[in-house]
């Protein structure tokens, strides 16, 4: 059994039923990633568009696609057409340029949006206080579809530490739902990584984000 294999039956064991499981492919060749699928991966998250496209050439529709680094308003347009969802929509400005987008393709892009949870200004994502607004804003745009929620939280060495984090921001997940505004479905609660996940699903996540626990360190 190589280790992908080893490392993912370890962690699927772990993982609550209801919860989904997003493989943090960054850095991984298309080999790497179809192991995982191989494995039991059903969602492959990307953080840059370029590498990322050559992936899901390679790949193709064995997994479903998310998007999870920065997205450039320049670049929505590569990643419009071949990804199901794109978690880190953080401005209105990104959210209509998408739209534009999905527009030309006669499709409802599923979106998140990304929470600033730790209020750390040199990170993305949108401040909690502002949340609200922003998806009553996004929420008229036609052509996309709000799902629900994402944070990374501050990177911590400790993991305990990213608890209030998570805790903050599935306030605002609740609080969303009970708002009950038209076109926007709080589904899903993405927070918790390779340190983190097990503290993040303990506190409302149901999709976690993991790299390296399943690919091992990464180069970058
Ligand atoms: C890389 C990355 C992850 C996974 O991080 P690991 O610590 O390797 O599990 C999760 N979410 C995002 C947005 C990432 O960029």
């Amino acid at each position: 059994m190589n280790d992908i294999k080893r490392n993912l039956e370890k962690i699927l064991s772990e993982i609550p039923e209801g919860v989904e499981l997003v493989a943090a492919a960054k850095s991984r060749t298309a080999e790497e990633v179809l192991q995982a699928i191989a494995a039991g991966i059903r969602i492959v998250g990307e953080n840059y568009v370029q590498e990322s496209l050559k992936i899901i050439e390679k790949v193709g529709p064995k997994a479903r696609w998310h998007f999870i680094g920065h997205l450039q308003t320049n670049k929505v347009k590569y990643v419009v057409p071949v990804y199901d969802l794109i978690e880190t929509v953080d401005s209105i400005k990104l959210a209509k340029e998408i739209d534009k987008h999905a527009k030309k393709y006669n499709k409802i892009m599923s979106i998140l949006i990304e929470i600033n949870s730790g209020r750390e200004p040199q990170k993305f994502g949108i401040m909690p206080e502002d949340t609200e607004k922003l998806i009553k804003e996004i929420s008229t745009l036609s052509n996309l579809k709000i799902m629900g929620l994402m944070t990374m939280g501050p990177f911590t060495g400790d993991s305990e530490l990213a608890r209030p984090y998570f805790i903050e921001t599935k306030k605002i997940f609740n609080r969303i739902a009970t708002a009950k505004i038209p076109n926007v479905e709080m589904k899903y609660l993405s927070m918790g990584m390779s340190n983190s996940y097990k503290i993040a699903i303990e506190e409302g996540a149901n999709m976690v984000r993991i790299g390296t626990k399943i690919f091992g360190e990464r180069k970058y």
